[in-house]
């Protein structure tokens, strides 16, 4: 059996909101599609079989994480980050570069790349282009990201050109040492801040590089769903209809919806796993508190219309206990229920958007989130 090239194939549109399908080495993933994160080869609290019963396709790989712990060359030797964590499927991993502006201590940036301490133990690292995409492969990611900078916000457009056309140099250091394999592809990260013709200027630039798919990033920084929105209504349209596209590090359900109205494919976000850590469900009724003295004699489903394990054998008030108990049970049932109820919210937008009602399906799930938990 040959492997199948990377590919996207798009299955059916309703306005702007795509339903399509990528096909990799690892195998297919329907899209739209939330990627459960993974951060250090493990989405947190759930078993590997416990994160496919929820649904998911595809799961994200930090590569700030895993290459200073176990580093990459170990999960190399212990056979691919897919045989680590006991998932075959795709996995995309990211750049690193997020991490290291968040968590690294002493970082320098610089036109090679950047410098920087271990949060962990102050070891010194140098992560440039070439040096995160040989990570990317030694860890056998599905989807390899380039190394790009995220721009901070607000940034002035002249911050934010220059920021945009670092990455773009970057994109193409990082486009030349990607080792081209069937069904494995590498996705641009588009820049530009909230900026219109550093956007188009952004992803134009990568689009001559012929990248397997494009991200949009630098939004979700603490510009405002509104203003997010607002440039997602231009950027997708600089963006070829053929590939796959990824707004990284988004969002809340509502915001899955209003990008997958204005065409993006993918998603992946910490919110549903820590929320479900700290005791937020999100449900078909809204978001919960579930420490909420409210639930301490509610014997329902935490959500009706869902069918994870927490859901089918477990109360409100059975979840209320744990998480006041601190027991480690709480967050891995919130996490299972959390993850669950994004993965339903795609797959719902799949069959909305394939049935040419988008618009529909959005205004009915908003308005079930109005309702509440005594609904
Ligand atoms: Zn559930």
């Amino acid at each position: 059996m040959t492997t199948p090239d990377f590919s996207f194939t798009l299955a059916g549109q309703d306005g702007q909101a795509r339903a399509g399908l990528i096909a990799t080495a690892h195998g297919k993933v329907p899209t739209p599609t939330f990627m459960a994160v993974g951060t250090a080869g493990t989405v947190k609290a759930m078993t590997a079989d416990a994160v496919r019963a929820t649904g998911a396709k595809i799961v994200l790989g930090n590569t700030y994480h895993l290459m200073l712990r176990p580093t990459a060359e170990r999960v190399a030797r212990l056979g691919g980050l897919h045989k680590m964590m006991d998932w075959p499927g795709p996995i995309l991993t990211d750049s690193g570069g997020f991490q290291i502006m968040s968590l690294a201590k002493l970082r320098k940036l610089e036109e090679k790349g950047v410098t920087f301490r271990s949060h962990i133990d102050g070891t010194p690292y140098e992560l440039t282009p070439e040096r995160s995409t040989e990570i990317q492969h030694l860890l056998d990611s599905t989807i390899t990201m380039q190394l790009d900078e995220c721009t901070k916000f607000p940034a002035t457009h002249k911050e934010a050109m220059d920021s945009m056309e670092l990455s773009i140099r970057w994109a193409k250091r990082s486009r030349d040492a990607f080792v081209k394999r069937p069904g494995y592809g590498q996705f641009g990260i588009m820049q530009g801040n909230v900026y219109e013709d550093l956007r188009r200027h952004s992803a134009a630039a990568l689009v001559d590089l012929d990248f397997e798919g494009y991200a949009i990033g630098g939004l979700a920084v603490g510009e405002g769903q509104a203003v997010m929105f607002e440039v997602l209504d231009y950027c997708t349209d600089f963006l070829p209809a053929q590939k796959p596209r990824y707004l990284m590090g988004v969002g809340t359900p509502d915001d899955l919806l209003g990008a997958v109205a204005r065409g993006v494919d993918m998603f992946d976000c910490v919110m549903p796993t820590r929320a479900g850590r700290t005791a937020r469900a999100f449900t078909s009724n809204g978001i919960f508190n579930m420490r909420n003295a409210r639930f301490q004699d509610d014997s329902r489903p935490l959500d009706e219309n869902c069918t994870c394990l927490c859901c089918t054998r477990h109360t409100r008030a059975y979840l209320h206990h744990l998480f006041r108990c601190e027991e480690m049970l709480g967050p891995m049932l919130l996490t299972i229920h959390n993850l669950t109820y994004y993965q339903n919210v795609m797959q719902g937008a799949r069959a909305a958007i394939l049935n040419k009602e988008y618009d529909a399906y959005c205004a009915d799930v908003r308005g079930n989130w109005q309702r509440g938990p005594d609904a």
